[in-house]
């Protein structure tokens, strides 16, 4: 006995446009771009000279007008008028979560930050014949492979990345519940902590359990041991044995519970996004305390690298400089060393107070966002 509830869940299919159509869709993305632009310009316009905050019903009229101007040659009308609206809902969602501290200020977004464009069903995009028809480009063959299921079909997505374009039918499905796999789409950043063994945008943080804390103790014990008994005596040499002995079950112990933590990463989120260990390795260099911490996220990095591709879920790497400095509520840079444990904005407007591990977080799910779309 079930019960089941409705989801979205999101299919993505490869398309084949040919060379005009290609040509086509990519003036689409550029005039949905050029209203993203045009509408955050005017939205901080009247914001600087009036403090009004733009609402999307304001924008969503002026996006009409400027779309029914000259209607004969007006390039505007290359991009179909509820996709336009899409864009600007996408902006005034960006705001909002600005405003409520989640994010950072929306930017104006050059043609490599500006890839997706969104269509209701029916409405300048539809299935037809098993190829996908867009309003101003045509029929686009798609790659099918493999079956869409049963559902209701709420949105279309056409996507340019680096490899070619692709579709992301969004359907509205039912499913049993409990489910093993929550949302194909639910994005988290990690941050590699210094309270914590992991810290995570969503606020949740994994610490290294006891057990392996008391194993260290235990190794650090028989170091001292070693050294201090005389070379080539049979005590040291006993002793050099049980600190071996120790060394590979600590190292079995964390090679398990890596793989309980990966696994479950993999098992919850869809997206994560987490620093280049590499890049953060070398500004660290020096720090001998973390180099022991270090070593244990070389394999975290491993065991994550491997789940995440068999699970097909996507992994994106930042570059980590400034993840800790900067205010994921407003963009400030919060300067703080290592001794803090809390990211306390000074932004008299800000003031998002958050664990400092966790701020990282967001910091590092906000930039891998952004290349995940760009791809
Ligand atoms: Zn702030």
């Amino acid at each position: 006995m079930n019960d089941h509830i409705v989801g979205i869940r999101t299919y993505k299919y490869r398309l084949y446009p040919d060379e005009q159509q290609q040509a086509a869709l990519d003036d689409i993305l550029d005039v949905a771009r050029w209203l993203y632009n045009r509408a955050l310009d005017y939205r901080r316009k009247r914001w600087n000279e009036s403090r009004h905050s733009v609402t999307y019903n304001e924008q969503a009229a002026m996006w009409r007008d400027w779309r029914n101007e000259q209607p004969e040659d007006n390039p505007l009308r290359l991009l179909n008028m509820s996709a336009g609206q899409q864009v600007l809902r996408r902006l005034d969602s960006a705001y909002r979560e600005f405003l409520q501290g989640k994010r950072g200020k929306p930017r104006f977004k050059g043609w490599r930050f500006f890839n997706s464009v969104s269509y209701k069903p029916g409405d300048g995009a539809a299935l037809r014949d098993g190829k996908l028809y867009v309003q101003n480009v045509g029929l686009l063959p798609v790659k099918w492979h493999r079956a869409l299921p049963e559902g209701t079909l709420k949105n279309v997505i056409i996507l340019r990345k680096a490899s070619g374009w692709y579709v992301l039918l969004q359907l509205e499905v039912e499913t049993e519940v409990p489910t093993t796999e929550p949302s194909e789409a639910l994005p988290v950043g990690i941050d590699v902590g210094i309270r914590h063994a992991l810290a995570l945008s969503d606020g949740t943080v994994i610490d290294s359990p006891k057990y392996l804390k008391q194993s260290l103790k235990r190794v650090r014990v028989l170091q001292r041991r070693v050294a201090r008994r005389r070379k080539g005596s049979k005590r040291r040499e006993q002793a050099i044995q049980q600190l071996a002995k120790a060394q590979e079950h600590v190292a079995n112990q964390r090679r398990d519970w890596w793989h309980k933590v990966t696994h479950w990463l993999v098992a919850t989120y869809g997206l994560i996004v987490l620093e280049d260990l590499h890049l953060a390795f070398m500004l660290r260099n020096g720090n001998l305390a973390r180099a022991a911490h270090d070593v244990a996220l070389g394999l975290f990095d491993e065991l994550l690298s491997y789940k995440a591709n068999q699970a097909g879920v996507q992994l994106v790497k930042v570059n980590p400089s400034n993840t800790s400095q900067i205010c994921s509520g407003c963009g400030w840079l919060v300067p703080k060393d290592l001794s803090v444990r809390v990211h306390q904005c000074h932004n008299p407007a800000c003031g998002f107070t958050v664990d400092r591990d966790v701020n990282a977080a967001l910091n590092i799910l906000g930039l891998g966002w952004d290349a995940s779309v760009r791809r």
